[in-house]
């Protein structure tokens, strides 16, 4: 095994402390970084990681520049990110979307997005007017006259309690495109309390019926962009938190952990003081079988996606001036969704050929994950071709499949977490961090990552 870094400094005097970070993408490259804060520059801290730094935040050269073929962007009203790149002295790598908007692919037509909807769910049938049929229309206007009831506390899938109230139409072309873009999964697989915390937190809260609900939990109209970018890709977050985290890097994958007196020895790797548990849950799972099995068996119970982004640089070719494209439920086409990068983020437009991303997968099928590369890159152009009418070829592709990338938050996911938390935080010098505990989204792990030390050290 290859344990690289400054270990010498290190190793003269003994460290104060050591520490393990199994897992080095976001949510470990974050803890290893909140563990230097707290112990100091003395202190031993080893990210194990057999693959490359940076997990799903990778950024690839396509078309002549650096361009992001995993995590892409992040919601900036959430405060973590902005704080962490502030801290790190990155916040002049922030860059702000055009601002132009998608459009949804739904029953084999483009339609504009409804504006105003939390996650697809509409305040008012008038608001879909024109993008669902007049009978979804007047489902949704009619709703707050049915009789509604909802146990507070209690969960369901958001298909569930849409369709009862919304019905299905609304499900299938307002929710599911814009659920299958954050979670690789449907509004089946998606649990309400979850997926939407604030409208189950209006619900509890005694919200007369779903419309009411959907209002209260959209809160006041918020200004400014909802989401930013990274300048350079997020490479450049990376490289960053390992120059000022100082890791030493063990390039494998750990085995097991097992309990050594007060201690944690990670096979393979070593024996410490403290262990963040960084990996997605079926691998936390299988590491923390033996000495947390609790953890170990709660952590089984949340299943996740796979997804394949294709990035291209197409050739010759002018994109319409959207954001991208989503697609609705039921379509014919393989693509899920489409980002027009060099039409969403004025950075990029400056490559001497349009790029884009075109993201494959949904929870439940693996199937695409065995496509080859080319047919793969086929299916994105023909795809592109019935969304646009572009007829264009690849000048350059990257494609990168993502195996199992994304955890589903199923119906009653927060009492998996709290089992899953109870039982690592009654063991000293353990902590786990992941995409799977508070939100899929980079923001969320980076907060699960601190909150993760911060219960380890105080
Ligand atoms: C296609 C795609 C697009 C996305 N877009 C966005 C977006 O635009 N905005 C956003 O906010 N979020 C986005 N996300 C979600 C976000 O990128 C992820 O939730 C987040 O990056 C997950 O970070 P993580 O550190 O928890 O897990 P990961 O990044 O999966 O890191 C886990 C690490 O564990 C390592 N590992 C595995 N087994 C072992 C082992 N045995 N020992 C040691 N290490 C091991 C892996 O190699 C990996 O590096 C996207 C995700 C995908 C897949």
């Amino acid at each position: 095994m290859a344990l690289i870094g400054p270990a010498n400094r290190r190793s003269e005097a003994k460290a104060e402390k050591t520490a393990a970070v199994i897992g080095a993408g976001i949510s470990g490259l974050v803890a290893a970084y909140r563990l230097r804060q707290k112990l100091g520059t003395e202190a031993d801290i080893v990210l194990v990681d057999p693959d490359l730094i940076g997990g799903q935040l990778r950024t690839v050269e396509l078309g002549g520049g650096p361009f992001d073929v995993g995590a892409e962007a992040f919601v900036r009203r959430r405060p973590e990110m902005v704080q962490l790149l502030e801290e790190l002295g990155l916040s002049d790598l922030m860059v702000l979307p055009a601002g132009l908007r998608p459009i949804v692919w739904a029953g084999g037509a483009a339609h504009s997005l409804p504006a105003g909807s939390l996650m697809g769910l509409p305040t008012s049938g008038e608001s879909i007017r024109g993008f669902v049929s007049d009978e979804a229309v007047e489902w949704v206007n009619s709703e707050p006259t049915h009789p509604f009831t909802w146990e507070s506390g209690s969960d369901c899938s958001v298909a569930e309690l849409v369709g009862d109230r919304f019905g299905a139409e609304v499900v299938e072309r307002c929710v599911d495109p814009l659920l299958g873009g954050v979670y690789a999964g449907t509004s089946e697989t998606a649990g309400v309390r979850a997926a939407l915390p604030t409208l189950a937190a209006a619900l509890d809260a005694g919200a007369p019926n779903l419309t009411a609900a959907v209002v209260t939990a959209m809160g006041a109209p918020q200004s400014g962009p909802v989401f930013s970018g990274i300048e350079g890709g997020y490479q450049r977050l990376v490289e960053e938190l390992i120059r000022q985290t100082e890791p030493r890097i063990a390039s494998v994958a750990a085995q097991g952990i097992v309990r050594y007196g007060s201690q944690w020895t990670v096979t393979n790797v070593g024996t410490f003081d403290i262990v963040v548990v960084a990996v997605r849950p079926a691998i936390a799972s299988a590491l923390l079988d033996r000495e947390v099995p609790a953890a170990a068996s709660a952590l089984s119970r949340i299943p996740a996606a796979s997804a394949v982004v294709v990035a291209l640089a197409l050739q010759d070719s002018v994109l319409p001036d959207l954001s991208g494209v989503l697609v609705a439920s039921g379509e014919s086409l393989r693509a899920k969704a489409f980002t027009f990068s060099d039409r969403k983020w004025p950075h990029l437009r400056e490559r001497p050929n349009p790029v884009i991303r075109v993201s494959f997968g949904k929870f439940g099928d693996e199937s695409i994950l065995d496509e080859t590369d080319e047919n793969l890159v086929k299916y994105a152009l023909e795809d592109l071709r019935t969304v646009t009418g572009i007829e264009t070829t690849a000048a350059d592709y990257v494609v990168q499949r993502w195996v199992s990338a994304l955890p589903q938050y199923l119906p009653g996911h927060l009492d998996v977490v709290a089992e899953i938390e109870e039982a690592i935080y009654a063991q000293p010098g353990l902590a786990i961090a992941g995409s799977y505990l508070n939100g899929v989204g980079v923001p969320a792990c980076v907060g699960t990552a601190t909150k993760a030390v911060n219960r380890l050290l105080g």
